[in-house]
């Protein structure tokens, strides 16, 4: 083991199974070790570096904000979180954002913001009180964030057993299934539907059109609030500027994270007219939300993703699959865009290791292996990852 790696062994607390690679530097979609080696980096920093390792205009967006005021609080105006909030607003059709630093983080925003539009609403017709409906369905297999509340909308047991009591208010329900979601919200408690159009962590699921659709037109129906969760499908990753643009469906909150930060931290929780207005001074907040050199990145990365760059990343998912579907050793192949899942005969932690002995850096989402490549990867540095990848599958 490095000197660096017993460091950290010994010092940073083990919520980690790290592998054996000190990361240095790296460029594009190129990450260099500490012993010399170069991978191709096909998990992007979990989707993270959308664009890559030090890509050049999005470090000059943040060195040049950095050089200029890197923090103010929210209690004054900055330029780069205005426009970064606008931009989203105008590239989706949501009304207002409000900025965190993560994506569990934009997830709490949601839920508050599911929960006081219920609130506001039973309070307005109950002047004698009594308690507004406050269930929010999510689906099994969903993730959707590590504090004690986004823990338990996420609908995976395994993840809540030591860490019990959780948050009440939450209902989890089989993905794609209509009727127990038409069933969950009649419910007289229910007040808001959130998923992931493609679950990420739960493996690379990809929700039915129809099941997408009918979230959209329940919660439509009975004035509910419907919660996107994008943290990792935005940002271009599933070759829309968000996944939902996909389903033809128009959510009332998104939330995203991820690749919006490029590598900074930084969480959006968008809202579309119907909850625009449910915060207010004193309803939420952050110190570090709406940062200024993270919001310049991620007003970089925005407008660099024009039809014609998603266009590209639906080119290269498309060649991904023509190479992965049908090869030996791999069962079949989901997500969009560049967000895949590879369903392999060998298990999935055993081919991302030796894909890491070949140079290549894939991830795992449950059974299967997950690539979020950087969305710019050259064809020729993705045809080479692949090669290993084929290999490993083997
Ligand atoms: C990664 C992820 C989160 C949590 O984001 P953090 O930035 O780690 O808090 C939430 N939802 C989804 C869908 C994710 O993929």
């Amino acid at each position: 083991m490095s000197e660096i790696a017993q460091t950290d062994e010994a010092y940073v607390a083990h919520a980690y199974a790290r592998f054996p690679v000190e990361i240095v530097s790296g460029k594009g979609a190129l990450a260099l070790s500490a012993d010399g080696r170069t991978y191709i980096d096909m998990g992007a920093g979990i989707g993270v570096n959308a664009f890559g390792y030090a890509d050049p205009v999005w470090c000059q967006a943040v060195s040049d904000q950095l050089g200029t005021v890197q923090h103010t609080s929210n209690l004054y105006f900055t330029e780069p979180c205005a426009m970064l909030a606008k931009a989203l607003c105008d590239r989706t059709g949501a009304g207002k954002v409000f900025f965190g630093n993560s994506g569990a983080e934009a997830n709490e925003c949601a839920i508050k913001v599911a929960r006081k539009y219920a609130s506001d609403k039973w309070n307005a017709a109950h002047p004698e009180g009594g308690q507004a409906p406050s269930t929010i369905i999510t689906l099994e297999n969903s993730f959707h964030g590590r504090t004690l509340t986004t823990l338990a909308a996420t609908g995976q047991d395994h993840f809540h057993e030591l860490f019990k009591p959780l948050t009440p208010g939450f209902m989890h329900i089989p993905a794609n299934d209509i009727a127990a979601l038409e069933a969950a919200c009649d419910l007289p408690d229910t007040c808001a539907v959130m998923i992931e159009c493609v679950q990420g962590e739960g493996g690379v699921n990809v929700l039915s059109e129809e099941f997408v659709a009918c979230a959209s037109q329940f919660t439509r129906e009975r004035d509910m609030v419907l919660i996107i969760d994008e943290v990792q499908t935005g940002n271009g990753r599933t070759g829309d500027l968000y996944a939902y643009m996909g389903y033809g469906i128009e959510p009332d909150v998104i939330t995203t994270a991820k690749g919006l930060g490029a590598g900074l931290p930084i969480g959006a929780c968008l809202m579309w007219s119907k909850v625009e207005d449910v915060i207010q001074p004193g309803d939420h907040g952050s110190t570090f939300g709406g940062n200024p050199v993270c919001c310049a990145g991620a007003l970089s990365v925005i407008e660099r993703l024009t039809d014609e760059f998603l266009a590209d990343v639906r080119a290269k998912s498309a060649h991904i699959r023509e190479r992965l579907e049908g090869a030996e050793g791999i069962e079949g192949i989901s997500g969009a865009g560049l967000m895949i899942g590879i369903s392999t005969v060998k298990p999935a932690a055993d081919v991302v290791k030796t894909c890491i002995d070949g140079g290549v850096l894939c991830l795992t989402a449950k059974n299967k292996v997950r690539l979020l490549p950087p969305l710019n990867i050259p064809d020729e540095v993705l045809d080479q990852a692949l090669d290993v990848i084929l290999e490993a599958c083997k």
